[in-house]
């Protein structure tokens, strides 16, 4: 394992999917690896993700094992329920993903497997926030500096720090990210502890996936795996402040609406509940330096959740990052520029359009047709399955 006075091949910033994603597939490319993370320990996250096919199959480029191993964390919803608030019902039936390789899964438990099969040789230095890095010349590695930790020198950087990226702010310098005007709430509450507040359909028929879709608002209820139910409140909000007291402002934004769903905000440890604004960014047209450093996943694309595809993203870069390294020398730097730079190129190609339909896709989610939509869209989406 490399000694803290080692200079590393590559040094990955964060420790969320797309960092530990990369660590995963540069380290297969033969490249000394140190992941930095800011948290002081790697602490449950009371949110699920989907992840469906696309995901999956980017895991396997880098690994069947470690893929697999993620599948088995997660839940492949049986059953969908379509409400309004009001509780009528548009949609009760089999679940148009079942059968898929789609699953709902904690995000913790992303995190955790990609963390526990990471090669032993590289390092995770948790409590590592970084604050700065300087290249003062293209021959010279990065010198990156951290919060009350000592520098380390790396031969390249990959900024995988998320939406707020300081990686970003360096090479970009597109200033914050831009809130879309969504609010979203999250939170995961043990199956087994609400098993009596579930309705008996769809969560006693299989796992099951709820959604409760009313004016300018949205609930969803899910079977994450793991013996976990998790659910995500939206709403519009004209700035993303975060609340005083979290529980009386779910509370009050979904008052009169079903009683489960005032039962599970009432029923989830108020301290793990995630309150987020959503944001994107306007695609840019490079990501790092043009030099030794680059971004990776949300730091660089972040991607509203309606299309279901960060983690996604962010595991597709890390394949294609260390197919196009795969071989190249980081001691020479014009190796190293064209590699990095056909990496942002063919990655925002791919990502730029995606970007775009998700702020679309996004702006719709609290359209006053917004259930209407939904009940079609899986009607359809099951006809087609029934058919095949
Ligand atoms: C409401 C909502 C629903 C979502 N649903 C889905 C879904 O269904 N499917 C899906 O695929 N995606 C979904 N996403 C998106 C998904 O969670 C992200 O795209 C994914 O987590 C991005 O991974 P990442 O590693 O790029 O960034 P992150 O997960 O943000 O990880 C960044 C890491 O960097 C660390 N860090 C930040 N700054 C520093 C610093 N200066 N120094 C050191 N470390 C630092 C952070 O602590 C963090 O651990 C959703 C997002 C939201 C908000």
């Amino acid at each position: 394992m490399a000694d803290d006075s080692d200079i590393l091949d590559i040094a990955i910033i964060g420790a969320g999917p797309g960092g530990l994603s990369a660590a995963h597939a540069l380290t297969q490319q033969g490249f000394s690896v140190g992941i930095f993370e800011k948290a002081v320990s790697l602490r449950p996250i009371g949110a699920a993700l989907g992840l469906g096919e696309r995901g999956y199959a980017a895991v396997k480029e880098i690994s069947q094992d470690l893929a697999n191993q993620i599948y088995v964390q997660g839940t492949n919803p049986q059953q969908v329920l379509l409400m309004r608030p009001n509780e009528e019902i548009l949609f009760s039936d089999e679940a148009p993903m079942a059968g898929t390789s789609f699953t709902w899964l904690g995000w913790y438990d992303l995190q955790t497997q990609l963390r526990k099969m990471l090669p032993d040789s590289v390092h995770l230095h948790l409590n590592h926030h970084l604050i700065d890095f300087t290249n003062n010349s293209v021959e010279e590695p990065v010198k990156l500096r951290f919060k009350n930790q000592s520098p380390r020198l790396a031969k390249m950087v990959v900024g995988a720090d998320g939406y707020h990226s300081m990686v970003r702010q360096k090479t970009v310098g597109d200033g914050a990210p831009l809130y879309t005007g969504t609010m979203t709430w999250r939170g995961m509450i043990p199956r087994d502890e609400i098993e009596t507040i579930l309705p008996t359909i769809p969560f006693q028929e299989g796992a099951g996936f709820q959604m409760i879709v009313g004016n300018q608002k949205n609930f969803w209820i899910m079977d994450a795996g793991s013996n976990q139910v998790a659910w995500t409140g939206t709403a519009l909000q004209s700035s993303p402040e975060k609340s005083e007291s979290v529980v009386d402002t779910l509370v009050k934004t979904f008052e009169q609406w079903p009683a489960i769903v005032q039962k599970i905000i009432r029923s989830t440890n108020p301290s793990s509940i995630i309150e987020t604004g959503v944001f994107d960014r306007e695609p840019v047209s490079q990501w790092g330096d043009g030099q030794r450093v680059t971004l990776l996943g949300d730091a660089a694309h972040p991607i509203r959740p309606a299309l279901g595809l960060g983690a996604t993203l962010a595991f597709e870069d890390a394949v294609a990052l260390a197919q196009l390294l795969d071989g190249v020398n980081p001691e020479q730097i014009s190796a190293v520029q064209t590699a990095l730079s056909q990496y942002e190129q063919d990655r925002i190609t791919v990502t730029t359009p995606l970007q775009k339909q998700a702020r679309q896709q996004g702006a719709a989610s609290h359209a006053t047709d917004r259930a209407d939509r939904l009940k079609a869209g899986l009607e359809e989406a099951l006809a087609n399955r029934r058919q095949q």
